[in-house]
């Protein structure tokens, strides 16, 4: 039977059957026991599914895997320690030494850092484009080495719109997947494969927990890539692979062939697998996270309003206000809601901003963003504090900008702390 998203939330990855545990147990173990030596060797082998060591599968894992894949509507998930491992894990799946990305440059600051200073060194190139640009202008920035395209559907923390439908089509006219960041909207709001995205990845750490218990990431993979049309790219993919006796993804794994090979080659040779408790941390969340989303969408929606009417504020940016440059996208993309963050300036100066957050009464200041709790940052002096100014510029992130994350709480509260601590600072 198909199911719709909310029932997935909390029915989808764990079917116990007669007598099984009703919630998802948690398998807090690293090894599995088996009777015989020729059925360990076909679990080395990819010739048996099951489990035999926990960096490369695990029970509890693979269920909220197999949710957050029902989730996003692909052929298979990988969960990971965190949403750093997981966009690191899906750009290094296709990309090797003398590769180059081409990346939106609206995206997280630890995605920003990861693409265009670490991977590097490690002899994988990256460009960073402006996803507002014409798609000729995109295009020019495509060389012959390029692998993939990547961008986030909300890009955090300016919370502008990424056109995924453009996007996939730029990069297939050129074999090229797209992989898109999906952690602002999750499923709930925008299901990025429905658009012709091809690899998905999240933060696990923010909506999709929404309690702020655990750091995680995840990887889902439409199975709709055609690596072999496109094989001279992709060799790691459609070439035997040694250090599995040859076998070859996609003639062994078909559709699987990108998913597969992220198990057994990056999570079996550089690890980043998460703890099962952190799995059923997650899978709380998730149970949940129709009804959060709806919440935070709906109180985002009064706090950005009233801040656009606050004639303290200098300038508001949420991509379901009508007034917004991105409305039109989010429209498309986003029809019932975008997420919860909002990001502003105050009038008056950067000192300003500071003492406005510091006389926030239960609005916490955090490190954080996307959880039940409403919290605020200043990303210039926080997240952000390695960018210079005219970086921060072209990541999108305007020097004043102030990242309100709303939480869940009552929406009149949430205004009230705002107004009083705007009171305390600009007239
Ligand atoms: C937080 C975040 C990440 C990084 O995730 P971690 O779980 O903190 O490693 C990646 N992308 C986006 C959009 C994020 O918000």
């Amino acid at each position: 039977m198909k199911k719709n998203l909310d029932t997935i939330c909390i029915q989808g990855g764990w079917t116990p059957t007669n007598g099984e545990a009703r919630v998802l147990p948690i398998y807090q173990s690293t090894t599995f026991k088996y009777d015989t030596s020729e059925h360990m060797a076909e679990l080395f082998d990819l010739k048996a599914e099951g489990y035999f060591y926990t960096r490369l599968a695990n029970p509890t894992t693979d269920a909220v895997a197999a949710k957050i894949n029902a989730l996003e509507g692909g052929v298979g998930c990988v969960l990971t320690s965190s949403g750093q491992a997981a966009n690191l894990f899906a750009v290094m799946n296709i990309c090797e030494k003398g590769t180059h990305v081409l990346a939106s440059k609206q995206i997280y600051g630890g995605t920003f850092n990861l693409l265009g200073t670490t991977l590097p060194k490690w002899g994988v190139e990256c460009t960073f484009f402006d996803p507002d640009a014409p798609s000729e202008e995109v295009e020019k920035l495509i060389r012959p080495n390029t692998r993939c395209i990547f961008g986030e559907t909300i890009s955090n923390p300016g919370g502008n719109v990424f056109d995924i439908e453009r996007f996939a089509r730029l990069a297939h006219a050129h074999g090229l997947p797209l992989i898109v960041d999906n952690t602002f909207a999750t499923p709930i709001n925008c299901r990025p494969i429905e658009w012709g995205c091809d690899i998905v990845t999240h933060s696990t750490t923010k909506y999709m927990d929404g309690h702020a218990t655990q750091v995680g990431g995840a990887i889902i993979d439409s199975g709709n890539f055609d690596w072999e049309a496109h094989g001279d790219l992709f060799p790691g993919l459609t070439t035997p692979d040694e250090s599995y006796h040859g076998l070859t993804y996609t003639k062994n794994f078909g559709k699987k062939a990108y998913i597969t090979k992220i198990v057994s080659q990056l999570m079996r040779d550089l690890g980043s697998s998460p703890s099962p408790m952190n799995s059923f941390l997650l899978n709380m969340g998730l149970e949940t996270l129709h009804l959060r989303m709806e919440r935070h969408c709906s109180n985002a929606t009064k706090v950005a309003t009233f801040l656009q009417e606050d004639p303290r504020v200098a300038w508001v940016s949420y991509p379901s206000l009508p007034t917004s440059k991105y409305y039109p996208l989010a429209r498309k993309y986003l029809p019932n809601g975008s997420c919860g963050v909002v990001a502003f300036g105050l009038k008056g100066t950067r000192e300003d901003a500071i003492k406005f957050m510091d006389n926030l009464e239960f609005i916490a200041i955090a490190t954080h963003v996307a959880d039940a709790r409403t919290c605020i940052l200043h990303p210039a002096s926080h997240t952000h504090r390695q960018m210079s100014d005219e970086q921060l510029l072209e990541a999108g992130v305007a020097p004043d900008l102030i990242r309100l994350s709303v939480g869940i709480e009552n929406p009149e509260d949430i205004i009230n702390d705002i107004k009083q601590a705007l009171s305390k600072v600009v007239k």
